[in-house]
Order: structure tokens, then C-alpha cells, then sequence
């Protein structure tokens, strides 16, 4: 699904804030990427999301190298990848419908199928009676939860969070990974950027661990919950 090849990123003025990376996620894969602040975890996730282009070595989705598409197709490639930001990002003017509908009104869809799919992405997410509410009216776990419908309205194979649980307590941040975890379960590649370490730890997942832009680990995190 997701494959990095030695990809090096260096910002003007030259600081390095990926060094060779490489790894694969493969199909119906979940994985955390996590590390300290300025670690290189959202450079990582915005080469994938085509926010960043890499300094050297190779970014592949499917299979496709992402420095070598043309501007033109950039669209299809992102329509693959759903993104889901620490502060959502929710159009606050806007109801919890039309937040979720936009990725799909920006494809063109309309009337049943739109509404067909904007249900069904927040029947995943348990907001299907919240359809008709602004977001400022729901609580912060909420609006997490339709950022993470929006993301998934039409249906991408390959799903990136940021911080997702950034500023939920442990329980609502649970219930966030939870839900990534029920796209999993049907066959959604998911990659999920956190420092949340205690929480990654009891997740069981496999682990990819950045240290100033270079991979220092990728398996199971041990991880001992501080007394
Ligand atoms: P993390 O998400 O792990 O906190 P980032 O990927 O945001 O790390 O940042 C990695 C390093 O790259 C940090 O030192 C940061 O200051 C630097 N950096 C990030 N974005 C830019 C940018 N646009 N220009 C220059 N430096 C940047
Ligand atoms: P950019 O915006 O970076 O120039 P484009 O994809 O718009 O990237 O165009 C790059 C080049 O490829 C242009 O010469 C354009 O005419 C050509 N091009 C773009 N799309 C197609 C296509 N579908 N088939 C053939 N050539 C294309």
C-alpha cells in the first residue's frame, strides 16, 4: 500500500528532518508512528499526503512513485489517502452533514448517493444523529469523530492521522483508536502519528519510532507505564 525507499527530507536552510527513511505498509496494515517533538512525524505524513515532496529517495502508494506523477493527477492520488488533523480542521459555519459531504461535493457527487454516503461515514463513527448539528454544539471527542467521517466518506484505502488524539483524555482517545481500528477491521491501511506512548503500548500495534528524522526502531513498543 504505502512504501518509503531511503526518503530524506531537508527543509531550506538545509535542516534534515528525515534521514533515509524506509519501511512498508502493506494492505489492511495498522501501524503508529510516534517519537519526541520535531521527531519528522508530520514530514512523514505530509510526503505521503503530497504536502511536502522529498529531498531524496522514493514515496509509493500502490506502487505509484509520487515524485514522478504529474501535477494533473495529484487529485487521484490524495482521493486514496484519508487525512485526519489534531484540530480537525471542521468548517464551524457549516453543519456536521455538509463538513462530511465536502470531499464529496469537491468530486462531483450529489443528491442520494452523497446523502447515502455522508450516513453511512457517520454511522461508522456514531454521529448519525448529529447530522443536523453545527460543530461548536458538540463536544471535542465529536468533533474528532466527524473530522474522522470526512476522512473516510469516500472510502480511501489508506488512512494517515495526525495527533488524532492530541487533546482528548484517555478515554475518548481510546475510543478514537478504537475507531481506526474498526476501519482496519474491513481492510483500511492505517498509519496513526502519536506521542501518546502509553496508549500505543496497550494497542499492540506495530510501532515505527523516529529520533531526529531517523528510524530508530519498527516492531512492538515496550513501554513501562510510569508509577
Ligand atoms: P514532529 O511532527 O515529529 O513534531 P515535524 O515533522 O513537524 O516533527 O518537524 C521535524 C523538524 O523539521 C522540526 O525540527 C521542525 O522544526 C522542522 N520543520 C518542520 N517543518 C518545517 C518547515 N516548513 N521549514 C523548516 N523546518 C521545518
Ligand atoms: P504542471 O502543473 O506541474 O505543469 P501538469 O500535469 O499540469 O503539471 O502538466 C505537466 C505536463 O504534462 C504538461 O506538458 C501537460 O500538458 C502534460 N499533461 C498533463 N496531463 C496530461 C495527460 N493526461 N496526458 C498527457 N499529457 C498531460
Amino acid at each position: 500500500m504505502l512504501q518509503f525507499d531511503q526518503v530524506s527530507k531537508s527543509y531550506p536552510g538545509g535542516f534534515v528532518a528525515l534521514d533515509r527513511i524506509s519501511f512498508r505498509l502493506e494492505k489492511g496494515e495498522m501501524a503508529f508512528l510516534t517519537g519526541h517533538s520535531g521527531a519528522g512525524k508530520s514530514t512523514l505524513l505530509k510526503l505521503i499526503s503530497l504536502i511536502e515532496r522529498p529531498s531524496a529517495g522514493r514515496v509509493l502508494i500502490n506502487d505509484i512513485e509520487l515524485s514522478r506523477i504529474k501535477r494533473s493527477q495529484i487529485p487521484f492520488v490524495r482521493r486514496d489517502v484519508g487525512i485526519i488533523f489534531q484540530n480537525h480542521r471542521l468548517l464551524m459555519n457549516h453543519t456536521v452533514f455538509d463538513n462530511v459531504a465536502l470531499p464529496l461535493v469537491i468530486e462531483g457527487f450529489t443528491g442520494k448517493e452523497m446523502v447515502k454516503r455522508v450516513h453511512a461515514a457517520l454511522d461508522k463513527v456514531g454521529l448519525l444523529d448529529k447530522v443536523r448539528c453545527l460543530p461548536a454544539t458538540l463536544s471535542g471527542g465529536e468533533q474528532q469523530r466527524v473530522g474522522i467521517a470526512r476522512a473516510v466518506v469516500n472510502k480511501p484505502p489508506l488512512l494517515l492521522a495526525d495527533e488524532p488524539t492530541g487533546n482528548l483524555d484517555p478515554d475518548l482517545s481510546k475510543d478514537t483508536m478504537r475507531v481506526f481500528e474498526a476501519f482496519n477491521q474491513v481492510g483500511v491501511s492505517v498509519l496513526v502519528a502519536t506521542h501518546d506512548l502509553g496508549l500505543v503500548a496497550r494497542m499492540k500495534y506495530r510501532t515505527l519510532t523516529l529520533k531526529h528524522g531517523r528510524m530508530i526502531n519498527d516492531g512492538l513498543l515496550q513501554y513501562q507505564e510510569p508509577v
